[in-house]
Order: structure tokens, then C-alpha cells, then sequence
């Protein structure tokens, strides 16, 4: 067989090529631009062949500050390329986290949201590497005191937009860098290859995974600075599907108005963004029928949120699971053949698990005694391996706890069931543990959520003389539900041991969430704990 090497510029040509009428719909704020494969391959070779008289050269990075828009896709391509490195920093870090981050990768660039440059000049005297920055906007470039800034449209202009892209490209070097948002310390840097992404492309768009394919029109609501809106923007540009980037801070009716008005196919994001996006269906009037999947994953998706996109509103779900080190796909929650006859919740109960490796990625479940029995019961850590999985950090003394003899440690602790399926229990470090017991939080928490009153609840452990630690729930309830803790306790009764079933429910506002919206378990501990102490 010939070797060619699997180079992401080839998934663009292709669009270039075959699709060449298909479209971006790209919001940047109040305007919306339509523009065709064929003008995103134009203009992604002028950025590319700008990139490279402006002397960027094979290996070096430059940083994207930047919500879901066109000009950002154009990045993901452009800066591979040309050999270079897309590194895409999620601008909700803490501006400590973010300084770090930049001077670690040693950015060279950096591209910025108009909106976002007020972050970047707040730290700008500490970045060490970033010789300018490209501000990307409709409108003229905004007063800024940083020195070496342009405006990407202008800054493209004497690009050409007939570049052809260099040829000395390999699969294996770097192209893209994601940094994990660490509950703990620094953050840590994962560095994606041509290789592993146009592989990870692959895996979305087979039949059993996210089927992605021409016919799709796919809005990623995760983030483009969240592990690459988790590979679709590539997948979907390679399989030629229309692609609607949604912009800066859409609000869930903005994001229901696009569903509906685009006849988006196929979308994907976190559950809080889902369970927002369900009381706005709820309480406006909008007509979603054209979604085929919506894909959740990032935190475990309750089971009756699942049941309300799919009963209600006769949309497919689709759970998955992944992490930044991952690419991010590991594992997608589909029926097997032979389970498709099952109804009810027997089949809501396999559907909220995390779901089967898709094919390319090997998995191992290690328990205290080795590989865990297929038994549902026994829990084990998640073990991977494959050719989209992350087998260092970048330049990081903290790589040799995660992997180890070949495999990425999770740090995600499982059960199997007899037919494969996985299901996360909890973190490592979030699960409680009661008088020499394990009890899952996670498993909690999705079935508070799944009673009629709440509207988030979160579980976490505190600690306690006689068992060590006991589970303590926090419930956010829909409006206007009173707070009945028994009328809770007695719905988790119905499904757990006595032991298991929290020693208190506390009524929240709200719960403190990550940079990426989920719960921020460290917090809401500090939180209970200071609520007990006062
Ligand atoms: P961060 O580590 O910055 O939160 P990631 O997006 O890489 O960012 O998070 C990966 C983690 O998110 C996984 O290790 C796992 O704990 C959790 N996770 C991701 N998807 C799911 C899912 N479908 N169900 C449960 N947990 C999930």
C-alpha cells in the first residue's frame, strides 16, 4: 500500500474541492457572514501565506482568544499549514492561568476577539513570547495600548489567496494545543498531531459514532477553545457539512433560534448547556425537529434530561465521553443491535451510560486486584490507549503520574457491564468514601435530577468522625418549587442502600461551576463546609 501522510490541509482541500457551494454560517456578534468552502479555502490560504511572511516558522505557536466563528476555523487550518501550532486558550481561566499558559507554549501570536483584547492588555506585560497581536473584528480596530496589533482582515490582505500550502509537512508534527483546565496547580498542555486529528475526524463520522456526514449542519456550542469544540469542526469540514458557528455569548434563546432558523442537524455541549437550552424550549415556541443528535459530554448526562430531548421533543440524544488528553473522543452511548427491543428504563438506564470505546481506542478498567469483572460492580480506574490519545503533557514534570506503561490513567473511576458499556462513577478524587465504602456522587446526582423539582444538584463528600466521609447533596430547584429535603430523600430511597443516601440536603441559588460548566466540586465543598461552620 502507498504511506501518505494524514495531514489536516488535506481535509480542507477537500471541502475546496468537492464542496465548494456548502456553507459556514458564521456569527460575529450582530452580523451573520455566509460564506462558501470555497471562500473559507481562499481565505485560509492568503492567513496561511501571511503567516509565513510574517516569519512564523515550522513548530512555533500562536494562541487563539476566540469564540465560534470563521475566522477561527480559518485558524485550525492555516496555522498546520504552514507547520505551525493552533494553540486555542480557553479565555475563561483565570488571567493567572492564562499568562501561564501563553508563556509555557510560547506563543509567538496571538488572535483575539475584539471583545476579549481588554483580558489580553490586562496581562500583556507579562507575556514573554507574543510578539503581536492580530485582533479579529468586523469593525475598525479598537483603541488598545498594545504596541504590535493589527486587524486580522487587514492583516490578511496582501496575503494569496491561491497559496499553496507547503509539502514538508508530516503527520507526525505538532498542530494543535489544548491545556486542561486543572482543578489543582497549572494547567497542563496536550499537543494534537496532523495525525491524531485527521484520525479522532475519522472516528466522529463513523455510522456508530456521531455519524457525521455531508448532510449535516452542525452547531458546536462547545466552545472552539474546549478541546477543539471536540474535533467537529474538522470532522465537519473534511465531510463537507454545513457548519454554523454561533459567536460570541448567545443567550439559549439566541441558541434555540439557530437550531430552528439554520435546520441544524447535529449540536454538542455540556449538559448545563442542554438543561438551559430545555427550559427555553419549554417556555418559548420553537421548532427543533430537524436535530438528528444532540451529543453531550464533558460531565455525565442525567438520565431524565436524555428522557425530555428524546420524549417531549422527539430528538436523539447522543452521550459521550472524552477528555482533553483524549482528542477528546473515548466513547459514544449507543444500543447494540440486539438491545434496540428494550423500552422504558431499561433503556434510558443504558443510554445515561458513557458507552462502548469507538474503534481506535483500547481500553483497560484497573481495579485494586487487576482488570475489573464485567460485572457492572466492580470499580477500576479507566485506562487508554490509541492514536488520538495523548501519551505526554507538554513540557510538564507532571506527565509520569498520568501515563504509565503505555497508557493514559484517567483519573475517571468505572464499572463495565457484561456487554462493554462503561459507566463513570466519579472522579478519582470526588468519589466519597463511607465507613470503607465507595459511594458515587455522580450516581447521586443524576438521580436527584432526575425528580421533577430540581434543576441541578451536585454531591460532594464531607468529612466525618465515625465513616470518614459522608455525602452531602446541593440542590438547585426549578422556579417556584418549595424545598422539601424528605420528599428528596425518599426519591433517592426508591433506588439506593440506606447507607448510600446523603445526611443533608442543602437549598442553593446556584453552584459554582468551571471554566468549562461543570460542577466545581472543590468550591462547593469550601461552600457546605462554611455553611456548616456558620
Ligand atoms: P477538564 O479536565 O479541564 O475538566 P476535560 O474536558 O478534559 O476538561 O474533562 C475531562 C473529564 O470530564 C473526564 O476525565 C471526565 O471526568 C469528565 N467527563 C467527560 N465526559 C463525561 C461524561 N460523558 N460523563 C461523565 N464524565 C465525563
Amino acid at each position: 500500500m502507498m504511506h501518505g501522510d494524514l495531514l489536516i490541509t488535506s481535509m480542507l482541500e477537500r471541502a475546496e474541492n468537492l464542496f465548494p457551494e456548502k456553507q459556514v454560517i458564521s456569527r460575529t456578534g450582530e452580523k451573520v457572514h455566509r460564506l462558501t468552502y470555497r471562500e473559507i479555502g481562499r481565505r485560509t490560504r492568503q492567513l496561511a501565506s501571511k503567516l509565513q511572511k510574517s516569519g512564523l516558522q515550522k513548530g512555533q505557536k500562536a494562541g487563539t482568544l476566540a469564540w465560534n466563528h470563521h475566522r477561527h476555523l480559518e485558524l485550525y487550518f492555516a496555522l498546520p499549514a504552514v507547520g505551525a501550532v493552533v494553540h486555542t486558550i480557553n479565555i475563561r481561566l483565570s488571567p493567572e492561568h492564562i499568562v501561564y499558559i501563553i508563556n509555557h507554549a510560547e506563543d509567538e501570536l496571538l488572535f483575539v476577539d475584539a471583545d476579549i483584547l481588554p483580558l489580553v492588555e490586562a496581562v500583556y506585560e507579562k507575556l514573554t513570547t507574543v510578539k503581536s497581536v492580530i485582533v479579529m473584528t468586523d469593525d475598525p480596530l479598537p483603541e488598545t495600548k498594545i504596541d504590535s496589533v493589527y486587524s486580522y482582515e487587514e492583516w490578511i490582505a496582501d496575503g494569496d489567496a491561491e497559496f499553496r500550502f507547503p509539502e514538508d509537512i508530516q503527520e507526525t508534527d505538532p498542530a494543535g494545543m489544548c491545556f486542561t483546565s486543572a482543578t489543582t496547580g497549572n494547567p497542563k498542555g496536550v499537543v494534537y498531531t496532523h495525525r491524531s486529528t485527521v484520525l479522532h475526524s475519522m472516528s466522529l463520522s463513523l455510522a456508530d459514532s456521531a455519524a457525521l456526514s455531508e448532510s449535516d449542519t452542525l452547531l458546536p456550542v462547545v466552545p472552539m477553545f474546549h478541546v477543539n469544540a471536540w474535533g467537529l469542526p474538522y470532522a465537519s469540514t473534511w465531510m463537507g457539512a454545513t457548519q454554523v458557528l454561533p459567536g460570541p455569548r448567545f443567550t439559549p434563546g439566541l441558541l434555540a433560534g439557530m437550531l430552528q432558523d439554520e435546520k441544524v442537524t447535529v449540536t454538542a455541549g455540556v449538559p448545563t448547556i442542554w438543561l438551559a437550552l430545555l427550559k427555553e424550549l419549554d417556555e418559548g415556541s420553537y421548532d427543533v425537529s430537524s436535530l438528528r443528535a444532540v451529543i453531550c459530554g464533558g460531565s455525565a448526562a442525567p438520565a431524565g434530561m436524555i428522557r425530555t430531548f428524546e420524549e417531549k421533543y422527539d430528538v436523539p440524544f447522543l452521550h459521550a465521553y472524552g477528555m482533553t488528553e483524549t482528542s477528546p473522543l473515548v466513547t459514544v452511548s449507543r444500543l447494540k443491535s440486539h438491545q434496540q427491543e428494550l423500552t422504558g428504563d431499561d433503556r434510558l438506564a443504558i443510554r445515561a451510560r458513557q458507552g462502548l470505546p469507538v474503534p481506535g481506542v483500547e481500553m483497560k478498567v484497573r481495579g485494586s486486584g487487576g482488570d475489573v469483572a464485567w460485572d457492572d460492580e466492580e470499580m477500576g480506574e479507566l485506562l487508554l490507549r490509541g492514536p488520538w490519545i495523548a501519551d505526554s503533557y507538554y513540557k510538564d514534570d507532571r506527565s509520569e503520574e498520568t501515563f504509565r506503561n503505555g497508557w493514559l490513567h484517567t483519573g475517571d473511576v468505572c464499572t463495565v457491564d457484561r456487554e462493554g458499556t462503561i459507566k463513570i462513577v466519579d472522579r478519582t478524587k470526588d468519589l466519597i468514601k463511607s465507613g470503607g465504602e465507595w459511594i458515587s456522587s455522580v450516581d447521586l446526582e443524576n438521580e436527584l435530577m432526575a425528580h421533577k423539582d430540581v434543576f441541578e444538584a451536585s454531591v460532594v463528600a464531607v468529612p466525618d468522625p465515625q465513616w470518614q466521609e459522608r455525602p452531602v447533596a446541593c440542590v438547585v430547584l426549578h422556579e417556584d418549587r418549595e424545598e422539601n429535603k424528605e420528599e428528596l430523600l425518599h426519591h433517592l430511597e426508591q433506588r439506593f442502600a440506606k447507607w448510600w443516601l446523603p445526611d443533608d440536603v442543602l437549598f442553593m441559588e446556584d453552584i459554582p461551576k468551571t471554566s468549562v460548566g461543570k460542577f466545581l466540586k472543590r468550591e462547593l465543598r469550601d461552600q457546605v463546609q462554611q455553611r456548616y461552620e456558620s
